[in-house]
């Protein structure tokens, strides 16, 4: 098999993405979640260099500035997440296939760069009403970060279409059955 291939996942936040590649990377043994920075605090049971690289906004800036970014974005205003050019050289060093969880710009930036390396999956949930009632019953945000998710998410709904691959995550088992089904004929090519 090709190993220098990339899978990623983008939705709005509260979709479901980072549930659903925590069931993926149950179901295979050739692949390895990229690791994102963020100047972001952790949430409880996150941890630095697991599900993040969790760095100061100082420090993001340093990272910046030293070029070591593959893509970043200010996801939410003050929020800068990235992808570290360290992580892709890492996991393919490591043979295997990478999984990324980037928001809906970031996915189409990465979409351009890896090109037909890359399967883009786009993480869609049933419905906005829904989205929300996620994001609130998740419980990691404050109201105000819960609406500047919820405010940003309706462009991103739009952008659906520019991907590889939409997954509708209504029922959870059925969206994992469904998404490691694209990814077995996608690694077969
Ligand atoms: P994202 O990574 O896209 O921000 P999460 O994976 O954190 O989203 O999911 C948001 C919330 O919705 C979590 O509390 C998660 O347990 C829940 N969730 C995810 N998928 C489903 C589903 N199909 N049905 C019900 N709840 C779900
Ligand atoms: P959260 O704070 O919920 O973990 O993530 C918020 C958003 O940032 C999600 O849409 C997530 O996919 C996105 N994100 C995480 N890492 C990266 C990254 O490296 N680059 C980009 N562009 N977005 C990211």
């Amino acid at each position: 098999m090709n190993h220098r291939k990339v899978i990623l996942f983008s939705a709005p936040s509260g979709s479901g993405k980072t549930t659903i590649i925590r069931e993926i990377l149950k179901r295979f043994d050739c692949f390895e979640f990229a690791i994102s920075a963020t100047s972001r605090q952790p949430r409880a049971g996150e941890e630095d260099g697991k599900d993040y690289y969790f760095l100061t906004p100082e420090a993001f800036e340093q990272r910046v500035q030293a070029n070591d970014f593959l893509e970043w974005e200010e996801v939410y205003a003050g929020t800068r997440y990235g992808t570290l050019k360290s992580e892709i050289n890492r996991i393919w060093d490591n043979g295997h296939v990478i999984i990324f969880d980037v928001d809906v710009k970031g996915g189409m930036n990465l979409k351009q760069y890896f090109g037909s390396d890359a399967l883009a999956i786009f993480v869609m949930p049933p419905s906005v009403e829904v989205l929300e009632r996620r994001l609130r019953t998740r419980g990691t945000e404050c109201e105000e970060a819960i609406l500047k998710r919820l405010a940003r998410s309706t462009k991103e709904l739009e952008m659906a279409d520019k991907f590889d691959v939409t997954i509708i995550n209504d029922i959870l088992a059925d969206a994992v059955d469904e998404t490691q089904k694209v990814i077995n004929i996608y690694l077969s090519i």
